[in-house]
């Protein structure tokens, strides 16, 4: 029998009118295309979560596809990151010193308009599980790799048993310490948080982070909230990291109240990530005045631990780079 968060993935809208539709969005007012590349996909438990007939709804704006993704803005291209330069062996990417992040699925549960991966060669990047192997041999030859981040699109999409197969693979190689979950499901399909998919993780030697993707407070549910206290129960040590995005959460109140709700139900914000200049991106960009004066609002405004680092990635860079010294 297909397990309930296969059933819920296949019943995702990817259809802008019958979103419209079902949210009582007057269509004249939306200025939607219909890209045939990274397409509209949007699972329901998140649409649930949007306010009816709010054009503006800051959940709405991540995933709808508009108009503005199509003008040709300076300095915004396909691969902001230059991520191609740092693939060592396909599926595997290898830029900072004591990790690797390994691209394990190319598909995602959402698609988010922002994503700096949207134009991404997952066809180059996609293989079967024997083809891992090399992967796993280039990890077993670098001993200074010490945490292994697997990726995506989003790692979760896997089936339980190929995931048992990454996990089973890297328990195997002594220096790996951590394992690194990035993945956005918990929040926008949390039908995946299950038993079954718990019990890949049961009995791993690694030690497991996962970081979320939350970007907004309205994206917290009671399904989303049980599942991360799954995880925990897991021992999981969780985080999150956001997006800075125009008419989303470019706003202390929403910031603050994202890092209360975070925090209540075990997650740690971490990072709060200022845009990557992805084409078809610009619209959600928060200048970098704007992002410095509302990270130092945030900080008069809650306890340091609420207060995630502001960041952007900098192609080429060993690290993470601070917008400003904290
Ligand atoms: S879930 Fe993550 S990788 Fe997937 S589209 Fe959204 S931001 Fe990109």
């Amino acid at each position: 029998m297909q397990p309930s968060w296969k059933k819920a993935l296949q019943s995702a809208f990817t259809n802008w009118q019958e979103l419209a539709a079902y949210l009582d969005l007057p269509e004249d007012a939306l200025p939607v295309i219909s890209p045939k590349r990274f397409a509209m996909r949007v699972p329901i438990s998140f649409v649930n979560r949007m306010k009816k007939g709010d054009v503006n709804d800051p959940l709405l704006r991540q995933i709808l596809p508009v108009s503005q993704e199509n003008f040709i803005q300076q300095g915004f291209v396909s691969d902001p990151l230059s991520e191609s330069a740092f693939i060592e062996v396909p599926g595997l990417l290898h830029k900072y010193q004591n990790r690797v992040l390994l691209i394990t699925h190319p598909a995602c549960a959402v698609h988010c308009r922002y994503c700096f991966r949207r134009e991404f060669d997952y066809t180059a990047n996609t293989q079967g599980k024997k083809d891992w192997q090399r992967a796993f041999e280039y990890i077993r030859s670098h001993p200074e790799v010490d945490e292994v981040i697997l990726s995506g699109g989003d790692p979760l999409m896997h089936n339980d048993s190929t995931l048992a197969y990454f996990i089973d693979a890297l328990d195997q190689i002594a220096h790996v310490k951590r394992l690194r979950i990035h993945s956005r499901i918990p929040v926008v399909l949390p039908e995946r948080i299950n038993q079954s998919l718990l019990n890949v993780f049961e009995n791993t030697r690694l030690q497991k982070v996962m970081v979320i993707h939350m970007n907004h407070p309205n994206e917290m549910a009671e399904d989303v909230a049980w599942g991360l206290s799954q995880l925990r129960n897991n021992h999981f040590t969780l985080l999150n990291q956001s997006t800075l995005l125009k008419g989303v959460n470019d706003d202390v109140a929403i910031l603050k109240k994202l890092s209360e709700s975070l925090f209540l139900h075990g997650v740690l914000p971490y990072y709060l990530h200022v845009l990557d200049k992805v084409q078809g991106a610009a619209h959600f960009e928060v200048p970098d005045d704007k992002a410095i004066v509302l990270h130092q609002a945030l900080k008069s405004a809650t306890s340091g631990y609420l207060v995630p680092k502001l960041v952007r990635e900098i192609a080429n860079e060993k690290a993470k780079t601070w917008l400003y010294a904290e």
